[in-house]
């Protein structure tokens, strides 16, 4: 068996996103904005590399408020 590979950021936010839109109508867009990505200060990113080889805090603003994205990629209330 392969282990099993924690999501990189770009996929939780892509997993996030897909989730938040599940239950939307075609059309029904809804809100998502403002992704803020918080790198650790010794990521590659933070050096100007590509690869990001940290676990961010992700954040991002949606219609109905300001959630985080968590590890596996699920969204989470964090205030208004
Ligand atoms: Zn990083």
């Amino acid at each position: 068996m392969k282990p099993i590979r924690p999501l990189n950021y770009m996929e939780r936010i892509n997993k996030a996103l897909a989730e938040f839109l599940k239950p939307k109508k075609p059309g029904e867009m809804g809100l998502f904005l403002n992704p803020e990505i918080r790198h650790d200060d010794w990521c590659k990113v933070m050096k100007g590399k590509p690869e990001c080889n940290c676990s961010p805090d992700i954040y991002i603003e949606l219609d109905d408020g300001r959630f985080q994205i968590t590890k596996a990629g699920t969204l989470k209330k964090v205030g208004i």
